[in-house]
């Protein structure tokens, strides 16, 4: 029997309910249950594409192509599971779709409401796609009370009516705050949030509650007795060191047991946690640390790179080293007379993607600064796109070589590439086209050089990476550049789009066209991120 596990969140925003979704995903896991995480997001965009990376975060790309939240991150990375299409979607795609079927003419004589239709939608979005699971969970995006929200509240409602008690349970986040003055944390901002899905019909059956300190038993017992529910299902959710050791703490706290329970499962299964608690040792005992520069557009909202940052993470625990970050805004050195002797003092230097021209020119110094002063350097996407254009500036004396995504550069060392292939369909780019959900997304194929350095590091001559972009590096550049020490490693399959980029003469200088950060996963971290952290430890053993 399938059953589904809805998380709400209420009080306030950011208590990380996408991380604890993720946690329970995988003590569901760990107890031999298959998962499936989904999230449902209120607002009106059709999908996260064309938001602000520094209001919304990263944009998180799927296998399939989807542009999605970044807590699907979250999800993959705690339960190994890719995401898919039928993961994540939003009021605006809901909408989207009831329109297109009204103007078809699907719904003719009925007037469109919320209730059923938009409802009824939710309804099918959450259950579609879910034949290979044990558990569904399905997070919320928001809190409770928000307008947006109303719509998803009812329709996870009218599911559990559907469903029965047996196959489904609320969950609801909460936060405890400590009240210095009177020396306690305090219980009402969750009570009238439970209040408020009440009054929406919705009971929860465990709080999960964020505090900075153990719940006393008074304030259990109050919140059990105010918010109806059992004392054993107000679970504390504290603070924990680092979010790879929450699904440890949970276990530790009962959230899984109460789940099981919920469902009388709990005496079925043990959970086998020794992964966690693996990983956990190694975080708390790391032989070493290095530091790496991010030099980004984004990097005023770091979660606008949530996955480099773990992917940068699962290198360090591949490597036993702990990794420390300094984030440097690019756009710091777009004028030609900044200094960049910061970097001296870090071990690697990481440069993410990113669109358009502010900080493009500053992320081109930082790549021939590591490139010139033997620096590790990682360029992803853009940062690969800004690598290339600037060796072949600066090493094969192409001044003019630019891209196409600003100015009129007089070399398009990138820029539109027009087309390529999908499985057996053709997809076109062009320069007026739509900006959201055109880019080439999503996992394609490449074929890597038998005795490169990526090949070697991948151990493997093909692969398959997650892309989000636009433009792609002129295939035409490649014979300029080779005199120069600059191989292009990988390639797609047809040949037609070059995929990898490495300095011969270096120790470690590799760009790539793609989001190698979107696979990484802390149990299996990401080759190309395990050999950038190894060449940044070794520097720093240099030193
Ligand atoms: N702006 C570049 C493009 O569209 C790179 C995108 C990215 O870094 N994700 O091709």
């Amino acid at each position: 029997m399938k059953r589904f596990i809805f998380i709400t969140g209420g009080v306030v925003s950011s208590l990380g309910k996408g991380i604890a979704s993720a946690a329970l995903g995988a003590l569901l896991q760990s107890r031999g249950y298959r998962v499936r995480l989904r999230k449902l997001d209120p607002y009106l965009n059709v999908d996260p594409g064309t938001m602000s990376p520094t209001q919304h975060g990263e944009v998180f790309v799927t296998d399939d192509g989807a542009e999605t939240d970044l807590d699907l991150g979250h999800y993959e990375r705690f339960t190994g599971v890719s995401a898919r299409k039928t993961d994540n979607t939003t009021t605006g795609r809901i909408y989207k779709s009831i329109l297109e079927k009204e103007r078809r003419g699907d719904y003719l004589g009925a007037t469109l409401q919320v209730i059923p239709h938009v409802t009824d939608a939710i309804k099918e979005f959450v259950k579609a796609d879910t034949d290979d699971v044990d558990f569904v969970l399905v997070e919320v995006g928001g809190t409770v009370g928000d307008i947006e929200g109303l719509p998803f509240f009812e329709a996870i409602r009218q599911l559990s009516q559907e469903l029965g008690r047996e196959a489904s349970l609320f969950i609801h986040l909460t936060l405890l705050p400590y009240i210095a003055t009177a020396g306690e944390l305090k219980t009402k901002p969750t009570q009238h949030s439970v209040k408020e899905l009440r009054s929406i019909g919705i009971q929860p059956d465990i709080l999960l509650c964020r505090a900075p300190m153990p719940i006393p038993p008074e304030e259990r017992r109050k919140l059990a007795l105010f918010c109806n529910v059992r004392p054993e299902a107000v679970i504390e959710a504290l603070d924990a060191q680092h979010i790879y050791e929450v699904p440890l703490e949970y276990h530790a706290r009962g959230l899984d047991h109460e789940v099981l329970r919920h469902f009388g499962l709990e005496k079925q299964t043990t959970p086998d946690l020794k992964h966690w608690i693996q990983t956990s040792q190694t975080l708390r005992n790391p032989d070493g640390e290095v530091r790496i520069a991010i030099v980004g557009k984004y990097v005023a909202l770091h979660d606008a790179y949530k996955s480099v940052v773990e992917a940068l993470g699962h290198g360090g625990l591949a490597n036993r080293v702990k990794v420390n970050l300094t984030w440097i805004p690019s756009d710091r050195y777009d004028d030609p007379n900044a200094d960049l002797s910061e970097l001296d003092s870090v071990d690697g230097v990481l440069l993410p993607g990113g669109f358009g021209e502010r900080g493009a020119l500053g992320k081109m110094r930082a790549a021939g600064y590591a490139r010139r002063h033997k620096l590790p350097c990682f360029g992803i996407c853009y940062g690969m796109q800004l690598a290339v254009i600037e060796v072949a500036r600066n090493l094969a004396g192409i001044s003019g070589a630019g891209t196409t995504e600003f100015g009129k550069p007089d070399y398009p060392a990138v820029g539109l590439m027009g087309e390529w292939v999908r499985g057996n369909t053709k997809e076109v780019r062009t320069a007026d086209g739509d900006l959201g959900g055109t880019m080439r997304l999503g996992a394609y194929p490449a074929v890597l050089t038998k005795g490169t350095r990526v090949a070697d590091i991948y151990g493997s001559q093909s692969i398959s990476e997650r892309h989000r972009h636009r433009y792609e590096v002129n295939a035409d550049i490649i014979e300029k550049l080779a005199p120069h020490g600059v191989v292009f490693s990988g390639m797609s399959p047809d040949g037609k789009l070059p995929e990898i980029m490495e300095l011969t003469d270096h120790p470690w200088f590799i760009g790539v066209q793609f989001h190698p950060e979107l696979k990484s996963r802390p149990f299996n971290p990401h080759p190309l991120f395990a050999s950038f952290i190894a060449a940044a430890r070794d520097k720093s053993r240099l030193v």
